[in-house]
C-alpha cells in the first residue's frame, strides 16, 4: 500500500523525524480555515498547499503552491483542487506550514528484490525525479546495499553522506535523520522510503519535505494501525469489492474477464488470452487477475463471477479450471449453483466460455451441458477455449452473442 504524503509526514513525525505541521483540507475554504490556524500556532509566514495525490511530480504539474496568507491559501487550494495530475484528479490538499530552502536532498530505502537486500540511497541533488537524476549524474547517487541484519548504521550513514559530498556539519546533522528513516523503514514494515527532497533550511535544520511511503500489505497483521490508512476512493472499487469478498483479484484493462484455479495456471491464461487476441479486431485482452483457489466451491465461483460481471469493461468470461483436489464436477456444481445466485441477484450476464480439465473433467462438462446454462459455452483445451472468449469479446463479435 502506497500512503499519501500527508500520510507519510505523519508516520515520520511519531518517529521523529523533523516535518513541519500540516492539515488537510477538501475544500479552499478549509484550506483557508487551516492557514489561519497553523499561522496561529507556529506563527509561520510561508505556507504550502500541496495536492495530495499518489504520484510524483506534483510540483511540475502546478500541485504545489507557495501562499503567504490564508487568502492566498484559499487561492492556491482553488486552483490545486481538481487538477488532473498524470490521471489522479486532486480530491484534497495538505496545508503546511513553509519552509525556507537552502538546499534540497535525495533520500531513500527500499527492499532491493533482486539483490535480496536493503538499499539506501542519497544525494545532494534533491528536487528532481531520481530515475532522471540517476541518468542525468549517476555519480552524484549514492547508493549502498545492507542487510536487514547490519541495518543503517552509524558508519554506513556517514560514510554515505561523506561519499555524497557533504561537509562535516552536514553530515552530523543529516546522520540522526537518515538513522530515524530506517528505524521507521523498520518499524512500519515499508519496502519504500523516500523523501525528496530532505531540505536544509536557512537556518541549517534537516527537514523532510515530502514523503513517499509504500507499506508491505503481508506484514499488515502486524500493524492493525495500518487498516485506517486504506483509501477506497484511491483503489479500484472493483478491487475493494473483490478485497471484501476475500477474492485474490486484480484489475487490468482489458476485456476478456478470467477466472482459474491456481495462481499459475491463471497467470498463464492471461498470456494464452493476450497472445489469442493479438490478430483479432480490437485486439481483445484480459480484463483481471482472479484465482480462485483450489477449493472453488459455489460461493467462491458466484463471487468470482459477480465481481468479474460487474467490470463494465467485460464482453465476455473464460473460466479456466484444471481439476486437481478440487474435482472438475464439483466445480462444475459451483458454476451451476453460481449462476442461480447470479440470476437472483439480478446480475447482467455475458457469454461464458469455460474450459474443464483434469479430474473428473468428463463428469463436470456433463454436468454443465446438462445445465443447459444459456450463454455458456464448453470448449475442450485451453488454446482454442482462450481464442472462443477472445473472439467473444473482439469488435468482430455480433452483438448477439450474448445468447
Ligand atoms: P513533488 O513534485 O510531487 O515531488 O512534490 P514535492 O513535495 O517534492 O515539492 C516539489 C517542490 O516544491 C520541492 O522540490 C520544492 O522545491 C518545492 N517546495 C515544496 N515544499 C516547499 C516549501 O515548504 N518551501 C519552499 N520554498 N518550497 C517548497
Ligand atoms: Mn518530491
Amino acid at each position: 500500500m502506497d500512503l499519501y504524503e500527508y500520510q507519510a509526514r505523519a508516520l515520520f513525525a511519531e518517529h521523529n523525524i523533523p516535518v513541519l505541521a500540516g492539515k488537510l483540507a477538501t475544500s479552499a475554504a478549509e484550506a483557508e480555515r487551516a492557514a489561519q490556524e497553523i499561522q496561529r500556532d507556529t506563527g509561520a509566514d510561508l505556507l504550502v498547499v500541496k495536492a495530495q495525490v499518489k504520484t510524483g511530480g506534483r510540483g511540475k504539474a502546478g500541485g504545489v503552491k507557495l501562499a503567504r496568507t490564508p487568502e492566498e491559501t484559499r487561492e492556491a487550494a482553488e486552483h490545486i483542487l481538481g487538477l488532473d495530475i498524470k490521471g489522479h484528479v486532486v480530491r484534497k490538499v495538505m496545508v503546511a506550514q513553509g519552509a525556507d530552502i537552502a538546499e534540497e536532498y535525495y533520500f531513500s530505502i527500499l527492499l532491493d528484490r533482486t539483490k535480496r537486500s536493503f538499499l539506501a540511497m542519497l544525494s545532494k541533488e534533491g528536487g528532481m525525479e531520481i530515475e532522471q537524476l540517476a541518468v542525468e549524474k549517476p555519480e552524484a547517487l549514492i547508493k549502498r546495499n545492507f542487510t536487514p541484519l547490519d541495518g543503517l548504521t552509524d558508519t554506513l550513514a556517514r560514510e554515505m553522506t561523506e561519499a555524497a559530498g557533504f561537509a562535516p556539519e552536514d553530515q552530523a546533522k543529516l546522520v540522526p535523520v537518515l538513522k530515524q528513516l530506517y528505524a521507521a523503514f523498520v518499524a512500519e514494515d515499508a519496502t519504500l522510503v523516500e523523501v525528496n527532497p530532505l531540505v536544509k533550511t536557512d537556518t541549517g535544520e534537516i527537514l523532510a519535505l515530502d514523503g513517499k511511503v509504500t507499506l508491505d500489505d503481508n506484514a499488515e497483521f502486524r500493524h492493525p494501525n495500518h487498516a485506517e490508512l486504506h483509501d477506497a476512493s484511491a483503489t479500484d472499487p472493483l478491487e475493494t469489492k473483490a478485497q471484501r469478498m476475500g477474492l485474490n483479484y486484480v484489475k487490468l484493462d482489458g476485456n476478456v474477464g478470467v477466472i482459474g484455479n491456481g495462481a499459475g495456471l491463471v497467470m498463464s491464461t492471461l498470456d494464452v488470452v493476450a497472445y489469442a487476441g493479438e490478430d483479432l479486431p480490437g485486439q481483445p485482452r484480459p480484463a483481471n487477475f482472479l484465482d480462485i483457489g483450489g477449493g472453488a466451491n459455489a460461493e467462491v465461483m458466484a463471487n468470482g463471477l459477480e465481481v468479474i460481471l460487474s467490470d463494465p469493461q467485460v464482453k465476455s468470461v473464460f473460466v479456466n479450471v484444471f481439476g486437481g483436489i478440487t474435482a472438475c464436477d464439483e466445480v462444475a456444481s459451483g458454476i451451476i449453483q453460481a449462476f442461480k445466485i447470479l440470476a437472483a441477484d439480478g446480475v447482467e450476464p455475458k457469454p461464458l466460455v469455460v474450459r474443464l480439465d483434469g479430474n473428473n473433467a468428463e463428469l463436470g462438462r456433463q454436468l454443465l451441458n446438462d445445465a443447459q446454462l444459456p450463454h455458456l459455452q464448453q470448449v475442450a483445451t485451453m488454446d482454442d477455449a482462450a481464442r472462443r472468449a477472445a473472439e467473444l469479446a473482439s469488435d468482430a463479435a455480433p452483438a448477439s452473442t450474448a445468447s
